[in-house]
């Protein structure tokens, strides 16, 4: 089904490292059974586009950068489209989208791992092609491929609460759930590193279901911000040993007669937090990767201490359905509690996207078409 936009969708397409964006008009598009057309009311610059600008990650070339975004439903294919709860969903509905296009089908799909279909696509990660031009965040519209997991949102939450939801918001999602299965949440000392926004998000969410939570991080400004999503306390991991910043110091006062956490998430990518972490945690603890996703030096795993100590290492990458779905009802539970809103700390115009990857100053920076 052809869909005519005026005036025209614009994409801003990424030519590689080193180039600006340029804008790119997409004045029809071809919409197959299935796939919706969204006008994109406001995207969020995740970590992982400004490393893709920076060249530190691969990325196919030409492509529309973005995949934190909320937007609303202009158009539909024939048949029409439902959410993640199976209702149809409806022309000028608010929504937001999966990273994702599993296939559904394959063996991954099968077993549970629709993040890592066989034959996955991902918005904001595919070079651009004819017939899927407006395929990011970073555009005045988002063509949604069928398939995709879409979840409605309340009319009444910010944007700028909403956008990360299918990128930050479900992946600590995933992550929570990884670290549930091994130990419950409730009543557990969690040990968080990086206090970004999935640092923040991650405290927010520990804490509402019953955990205590300390997070590491080497910014003070981090550390401080991290407070008001619920940390019992925060550690510099920079600080000399014995200081009272200390990771040891901080653990020993919030943790009481327990003070070693049995859940530790890392969400900071820094090879010398997966050391620490690791160290840090109990007998029978859980520790979640989440921030390796650049090669880097190996951590120095001692097999003989994941035995004795009976530790479980998880790995999480991107999520399923399920956890944009949890990623969406946490927001809606609890955006009045914690300042998300507050989180994205500039918004640019499209436009000027190449200004907004710039920014490393907030959590956050906005992209409003
Ligand atoms: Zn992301
Ligand atoms: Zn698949």
């Amino acid at each position: 089904m052809g869909v005519s936009v005026y005036p025209s969708a614009t994409a801003m397409v990424w030519p590689g490292e080193g180039h600006a964006h340029e804008a790119v008009a997409v004045p029809g598009v071809r919409l197959a059974p299935g796939d919706v057309l969204v006008e994109v009311e406001l995207a969020t610059v995740c970590g992982s586009d400004i490393h893709t600008v920076l060249g530190h990650r691969q990325a196919p070339a030409p492509l529309v950068l973005g995949h934190e975004q909320v937007g609303r439903v202009i158009a539909l294919g024939r048949g029409g489209a439902r959410t993640t709860d199976g209702q149809r969903v409806s022309l000028g509905e608010r929504v937001v989208w999966s990273v994702a296009v599993p296939c559904g089908r394959c063996a991954r799909c099968r077993r549970g791992l629709p993040q890592r279909c066989l034959s996955l696509q991902k918005y904001g990660h595919e070079r651009m092609r004819r017939g899927w031009e407006l395929s990011g965040g970073f555009a005045t519209h988002t063509h949604i491929l069928d398939g995709t997991p879409l979840v409605r949102v309340p009319e009444d939450i910010p944007a700028e609460v909403l956008a990360p939801a299918s990128c930050g918001t479900a992946t600590v999602a995933a992550a929570l759930e990884a670290a549930g299965e091994i130990v419950p949440l409730d009543g557990a000392l969690v040990l968080i590193a990086g206090a970004g926004m999935l640092g923040l998000t991650a405290a927010a969410m520990a804490v509402e279901a019953g955990a205590r939570v300390v997070v590491s991080d080497p910014l003070p400004e981090r550390r401080d911000a991290v407070l008001a999503f619920g940390a019992s306390g925060v550690a510099d991991p920079s600080a000399a040993a014995g200081s009272p910043t200390g990771l040891a110091a901080v653990l020993a006062k919030v943790g009481g007669r327990v003070p070693a956490p049995t859940v530790a998430l890392e969400l900071s990518g820094n090879p010398a937090a997966v050391r620490s972490l690791l160290g840090a945690i109990d007998v029978g603890g859980v520790l979640v990767l989440v921030g390796s996703v650049s090669p880097g030096p190996e951590p120095g795993i001692v097999p003989e201490q994941l035995v004795r100590r009976l530790l479980t290492i998880r790995g999480v990458h991107n999520y399923a359905p399920r956890h944009l779905e949890q990623a969406v009802a946490f927001l809606v539970q609890n955006w009045r509690s914690y300042p998300f809103a507050e989180q994205v700390g500039e918004t640019f115009p499209l436009e000027a996207v190449d200004r907004a990857l710039a920014v490393t100053t907030h959590p956050r920076v906005g992209v409003r078409p």
